[in-house]
């Protein structure tokens, strides 16, 4: 099934048949692909081959860099279908959300489209008379994006579709989990650039392998800024040697997210946003809901309501359609499952759920009923992201103290309430309110939309991506003051005669 779909992408099978790194397909954990990670030298030479396409891409008229990603977006129209089912087979996500993530690719190209003729900067009032001050910004440099597996291809493309129309480049070291939907996505890059025609050949390319490939992104002073995604442990690995050179980051890591469910909430609502947000790309979102508070008069109700949904829903091959939770990616998540319910069960919860099932029908993969726990308070593994479908719940009886549990964990990516109470909502979203990056009122806290900022606070990085002003992070900032008299005024009004 897979080789047609990698040649509709543009990949040969003569280039996944062989190298270093096994890709298996977490649907049935059959072998779909082999690929070479990059040595030291390949590196080398593409961080070099990176900064001679900077400094060509930096002198094109930003709206002309926007014509390559308009030409992108077309492609991944032209090839949604393919890539979208790559993504499923190679990250194990349902159907609809395989293509829900080359859509989110498809709008991020659009936002960044229209972008590109908005680079603004400031032109600010000079103390100084005739002098003009203004602040523009400029391209910075190549763009390092190091992204997980359970986002294989949006990731990079929030962040390279900006990049680029910044007037950056962009080398992508993908998860080690998901290098065949990384090598067709850069083939579509490359019929893009084709088709534009006088871009940089090296303007966007892919360096294959594990942590010490992105070590070696993260080392380079010739790369100013590194784009990474992952685990909060990745992020405090490779954090220090970033900044040991003095270079930027972009942190997304990991996230531990919370719905807090107020009396007066739709319990049908909130029942729905739970189920697509806890058991959705089988928990492995870095925004899933992790944790359910709920006011201690709806809590009982809220339980009931969801073991019935759960209880229905359907597990299996994340291809067949009705498919609303797919495996896990692989075994070591499992595992990370089962340790987290069992330390669960000690310090006090009620397990309904978890194991793994469907092991006959697929041996060599990773399936799993997601678990509801009932915890008796907040303990160390609530506090903890478990990359898997587990969600905790939490009763309250206070407004105060619902928000102190929300806040009280160490990652700030997203949060929501479920209320129809006008002060709660509010309060929610004020300043002493959630603390994370997203705050959602009677929404769930994962499927973030591109327009906005993404991206969390405290562990999870602060780093921000995709919509709103995140392009400043891919620019550098310049102030010039323009003296357009004929004296030399000083700033402050110092004199400094030398006459
Ligand atoms: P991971 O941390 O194992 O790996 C992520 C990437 O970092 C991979 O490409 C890996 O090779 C690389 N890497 C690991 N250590 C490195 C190091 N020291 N230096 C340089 N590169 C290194 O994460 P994963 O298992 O692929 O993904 C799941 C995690 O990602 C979860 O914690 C999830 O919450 C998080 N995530 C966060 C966001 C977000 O936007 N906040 C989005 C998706 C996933």
């Amino acid at each position: 099934m897979i080789t047609p779909i990698l040649q509709a992408l543009g990949v040969t099978s003569e280039e996944v048949s062989r190298g270093d790194i096994v890709v298996k397909s977490p649907i049935d954990g059959r072998e779909i692909g082999r690929v070479l990670s990059d040595s030291a030298q390949e590196v080398e030479r593409k961080i070099a081959a990176s900064v001679q396409a900077f400094h060509a891409w930096r002198d094109v008229p930003a709206p002309r860099r926007g014509e390559l990603i308009r030409l992108f977006g077309e492609e991944l129209r032209a090839h949604k279908a393919h890539l979208g089912k790559l993504v499923t087979l190679e990250a194990g996500k349902i159907l609809q959300e395989g293509l829900g993530e080359v859509q989110e690719m498809i709008d991020i190209c659009d936002f960044a489209v229209g972008l590109s003729r908005q680079l603004y900067g400031l032109t600010i009032a000079s103390e100084r008379p005739g002098h003009r001050m203004m602040e523009t910004w400029h391209p910075l440099g190549p763009v390092g994006v190091i992204s997980a597996f359970n986002f294989p291809v949006a990731v990079w493309a929030w962040n390279a579709a900006l990049a680029i129309v910044c007037g950056d480049s962009v080398i992508w070291k993908p998860s080690e989990k998901t290098p065949l939907t990384a090598m067709a996505t850069q083939k579509l890059f490359e019929r893009a650039l084709a088709c534009f025609g006088d871009a940089p050949k090296s303007l966007s390319q892919v360096v294959q392998g594990g942590r010490a490939v992105g070590e070696m992104l993260a080392r380079d002073a010739r790369v100013p800024l590194i784009s990474a995604t992952g685990s909060t442990h990745m992020g405090k690995a490779l954090s220090p040697v970033v900044a040991g050179r003095l270079g930027r980051t972009i942190l997304e890591l990991g996230g531990n997210n919370a719905m807090i469910v107020a009396p007066s909430a739709d319990l049908k609502l909130a029942e729905r946003a739970i189920t697509f947000a806890a058991v959705g790309t089988a928990g492995q979102r870095c925004t899933s809901l992790r944790r359910v508070i709920a006011h201690t008069s709806i809590k009982d109700q809220l339980v009931d309501r969801l073991k019935t949904v759960y209880g229905k829903i359907k597990i299996g091959n994340p291809l067949t359609e009705g498919t609303l939770v797919g495996p896990l990616i692989d075994g070591a998540a499992v595992e990370a499952m089962e340790r987290a319910l069992a330390q669960a069960k000690a310090e006090g919860g009620k397990v309904s759920g978890g194991g793994r099932v469907l092991t006959n029908e697929f041996a060599g993969a990773h399936y799993v009923r997601p678990a509801l726990v009932e915890m008796p308070r907040q303990s160390d593994i609530v506090k903890r992201e478990t990359f898997a479908p587990i969600l905790y719940v939490l009763g309250y009886s206070q407004f105060d103290d619902a928000m102190a549990l929300q806040n009280g964990v160490a990652q700030g990516l997203s949060s929501c309430i479920f209320t129809r109470d006008m002060q709660e909502a509010e309060r929610f979203v004020a300043a002493s309110g959630s603390d994370c990056g997203i705050a959602n009122v009677n929404i769930g806290p994962s499927g973030a939309e591109i327009g906005g900022a993404f991206g969390g606070e405290k562990e999870t990085g602060g780093g921000r991506e995709s919509g709103s002003d995140s392009w400043k992070a891919y620019m550098r900032r310049q102030t010039a003051t323009i003296n357009y008299s004929n004296a030399l005024p000083l700033a402050q009004g110092i004199r400094f005669d030398t006459e």
